[in-house]
């Protein structure tokens, strides 16, 4: 293959990028801005292979320089895309700056230097960029997680590497065996660039379609009013918590059922009902702390999961909670009324815990509170027998 044939693969290669992040960017407005910017580098890169190809048509050294700084251009676009992942950025005058150093340093050295700068030193500064947007990648908070984020960091690191290479390596590798090595390694970096140009893109699409995928499911988990998880977040990630915090350790599990909940949407209100929902949610939360798992399992529902917990803890949690939240709700500018929540408590030691089996228990506990006159805490049989999972 041919030098000329590799060129037109790569802006090829680069458009076809442009049109499928382009594409992508419809699909996920949340990311717009960083795929807009992904999309616009590709194309500066096009233009970039279209000028590096007819560079010598231009007087002196403004055909390479040129072709340098809108390279170059390209490669800070993809890293302040990456940032903005972050809600980072580059500052307009950073991008500047470096750009006319860049053009500078060519006109500056470019006469007597013009093969020197075009087939090493005008690497290196492609090798940094590289390096500091596979950083980015490793570090961001937003691709934390992410299966596609090792794969985004090795493809920008490789690239990076490749032209560290040609920055430090190649020139021994000429002065040891002449010019002829370099339209070998010229084709070689047009090779590579064709895989970059392919991996690229489709690494860093990869990051946002994942994000978005990780965004919906949190969502499908997650309870809309009060922000804990809902019945299908209880269920998919109590096993989980469970297994994380050691299958022999005791758990215990609250079911809450607020009481005369009904009463209080017929006199105050749904309105009020929703606040008196999120009151509850806010003081489980505070009062149960980082360890344990909230949810709401429906209507004025709710659940509390304590791994690592013994019934006498898990009890001293229920009763505070209980407590705060009549407090509060009395006290509450909004509210200043007479609310209550019953409470069912079952603890365990069983090995293999199945997360129904303890809810009912729970369950069944707290309907023995509601008919001993509610606003009370009742603590079911432990569960004992290993269920199977
Ligand atoms: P008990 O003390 O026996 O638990 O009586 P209760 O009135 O609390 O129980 P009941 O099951 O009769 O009523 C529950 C009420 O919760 C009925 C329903 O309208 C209300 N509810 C369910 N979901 C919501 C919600 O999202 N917001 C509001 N405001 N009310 C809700
Ligand atoms: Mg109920
Ligand atoms: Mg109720």
């Amino acid at each position: 293959m041919d030098l000329a044939t590799l060129w037109y693969l790569t802006i090829g290669t680069l458009l076809v990028a442009a049109a499928m992040t382009l594409w992508e960017r419809q699909a996920h407005t949340q990311r717009s801005r960083e795929l807009g910017t992904w999309t616009v580098a590709y194309g500066v890169f096009a233009l970039g292979c279209l000028l590096a190809m007819s560079r010598n048509l231009l007087p002196g050294v403004s055909g390479p320089a040129l072709t340098n700084v809108v390279m170059l251009l390209g490669y800070l676009l993809i890293l302040h895309g990456v940032l903005r992942l972050d809600d980072r950025a580059l500052r307009p005058t950073t991008v500047a700056g470096f750009l006319i150093v860049i053009g500078a340093a060519w006109f500056i050295a470019g006469a007597g230097w013009a093969s020197l700068l075009w087939n090493h030193a005008s690497a290196f500064p492609i090798a940094v960029l590289c390096a500091l947007t596979a950083l980015a990648l490793f570090r961001s908070p937003m691709a934390q997680g992410l299966r596609s984020r090792p794969l985004a960091v090795v493809v920008f690191a490789c690239h990076s590497l490749t032209y560290a290479v040609r920055t430090f390596v190649v020139p021994v590798i000429v002065s040891a065996y002449g010019d002829s090595v370099l339209p070998i390694v010229a084709k070689l970096t047009m090779y590579e660039a064709v895989l970059f140009t392919m991996m690229m893109p489709m690494s860093l699409i990869a990051l946002v379609r994942e994000e978005d995928r990780a965004r919906l499911l949190t969502n499908a988990r997650t309870d809309f009013l009060t922000g804990l998880n809902n019945r299908q977040g209880f269920f998919e990630l109590g096993p989980e918590r469970l297994r994380r915090d050691g299958e022999k350790a005791p758990h215990a599990l609250l079911a809450f059922d607020l009481d005369h909940f009904k009463a209080i949407n017929d006199t105050h209100g749904h309105d009020v009902g929703d606040q008196v929902l999120r009151l509850f949610a806010k003081i489980a939360r505070e009062v149960a702390g980082q360890n344990a798992m909230c949810a709401r399992l429906g209507g004025e529902e709710f659940a509390l999961l304590l791994p690592g917990a013994g019934v006498e803890d898990a009890r001293k949690i229920g009763e505070a909670i209980a407590w705060r939240f009549t407090e509060a709700a009395a006290r509450n500018d909004g509210l200043a009324m007479a609310a209550t929540v019953s409470v069912g408590l079952v603890g365990t030691t069983a090995d293999q815990v199945d997360l129904s089996e303890l809810l009912a228990a729970a369950d069944r506990a707290l309907y023995k509170a509601k008919l001993l006159g509610r606003n009370r805490i009742e603590v079911a049989e432990p569960v004992k027998i290993a269920a199977a999972a």
